[in-house]
């Protein structure tokens, strides 16, 4: 047997770090102990359950003020954001949009939904997202900037935009990626999905795109149920944001008329009212969360093998899911590691299946992989509910 790695002690040490003896430990829990009955309960008591009332407009107004950007716009879900945030900065059919190759399908659906086309790009072990400098040196092979954007010369289609994701809520290098983004003639879009409470460079994530999107599913750092959210500091978008996710009508106390096609995206009041108790509650679970990654890096410290992925210098992380990597001679043992842990009641997962090997993205273009394609045979997520974080105390 290779020197070096022992399953039984990698689950260990997660039991260390986790606060409960014996009981099933989940991946991300959701948690409501805050104002959420009683929010719900007001919509439900004043009929106020829809597509309007206080509490989307409160919900934005908190979000907006929560990461700093001058727009948030609610939305049904966090794919739907960043189908609109795409549509926002002009993605058309035929353009082709560069995204992670490992990230949640979401990135590249919505992509789709604007009958552009996918454009895999590699990531880095520092951060877990798009490496700034290799897509750089390819754009430098590939691209061709003229007066019109950026065309790919081997496809002859505009590359219209970049999407960086902040992987498992750890934000990637934005600077660099802001640099070829303007070089290069692309818009930037975030998919800050996982990344509410995450800083760069002391700047709350989503403020770096054009636009961005959030994420409130039920896994996520806090929850409306379902539900997304798109940032921008750019009052134009957020006004068209705002009109194109709201059917497109024209304010009026009874014409019906609509000035385009617009999308039934709203967020519901019901689940605004959820999202306004939980956002009340978010620093409590990003300080519980960090807690809980601190522990974790420590019990990791000592184990031979296998690495607990901290956030990098520029960044402070919310730690949405926290994550291991087995040392390159240990892949292999991935999979016996998962059936063991989720057997024992502790659940771990891989990272996403990479993008280019699901079937509709399979001839989508992409350039070499090789550190994502690593990641994906090395990487697990293991608990990383916040309230795990607390119980130390
Ligand atoms: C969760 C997530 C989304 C989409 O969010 P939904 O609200 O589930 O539609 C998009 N991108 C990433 C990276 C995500 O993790």
């Amino acid at each position: 047997m290779k020197k070096g790695i022992d399953n039984s002690k990698i689950l260990d040490a997660i039991k260390t770090a986790l606060p409960l003896e014996n009981k099933f430990v989940s991946l991300h829990e959701p948690r409501f102990e805050g104002n959420e009955w009683t929010y719900v309960k007001e919509c439900l008591d004043t009929g106020w359950v829809s597509s309007v009332g206080k509490f989307v407009d409160l919900f934005e107004e908190k979000l907006a003020e929560y990461t700093g950007v001058k727009r948030a716009v609610a939305v049904v879900n966090g794919t739907a954001a960043l189908h609109i945030c795409l549509t926002l900065v002009g993605v058309e059919p035929g353009d082709e949009v560069l995204a992670p190759a490992m990230t949640f399908v979401a990135t590249a659906n919505a992509i789709t939904y604007c009958r552009a086309v996918p454009h895999f790009v590699d990531g880095e072990e520092k951060t877990l997202g798009t490496d700034p400098y290799k897509l750089g040196d390819y754009l430098k092979e590939i691209a061709d900037v003229r007066l019109e954007g950026c065309f790919n010369r081997l496809t002859g289609r505009r590359i219209k935009a970049v999407v960086p994701m902040h992987t498992f809520g750890h934000p990637v290098d934005l600077d660099p990626l802001v640099e070829i983004s303007e070089r290069y003639k692309l818009e930037l879009v975030e998919d800050a999905a996982e990344s509410l409470g995450s800083y760069y460079k002391g700047m709350h994530t989503g403020n770096w795109g054009k636009v961005s999107a959030l994420s409130f599913n039920g896994n996520k750092v806090i929850t409306t149920g379902g539900g997304g959210a798109i940032l921008t500091n750019d009052e134009s978008l957020g006004k068209l944001a705002k009109h194109i996710t709201t059917t497109a009508k024209i304010p009026h106390r009874w014409a019906f008329y609509h000035d385009m096609v617009g999308y039934n995206y709203r967020l519901p009041n019901i689940n605004a009212a959820l999202g306004c108790a939980q956002l009340e509650q978010l620093p409590g679970f990003i300080t519980r969360k960090r807690a809980l990654a601190e522990r974790y890096r420590e019990v990791f410290g000592q184990i031979e093998g296998v690495t607990f992925f901290a956030e990098p210098d520029f960044a402070r992380s919310n730690y949405w899911l926290n994550a291991i990597l087995l040392d390159k001679d240990f892949s292999g043992e991935r999979d016996n590691f998962l059936e063991m842990a989720n057997s024992a009641g502790v659940m771990t997962r891989p990272a996403w299946t990479l993008m280019h090997k699901l079937p509709m993205f399979s001839t989508c273009p992409r350039m070499n992989l090789d550190v994502a394609e690593r990641l994906e045979t090395c990487l697990i997520n293991i608990p990383s509910s916040s309230f795990l974080g607390g119980l130390h105390e």
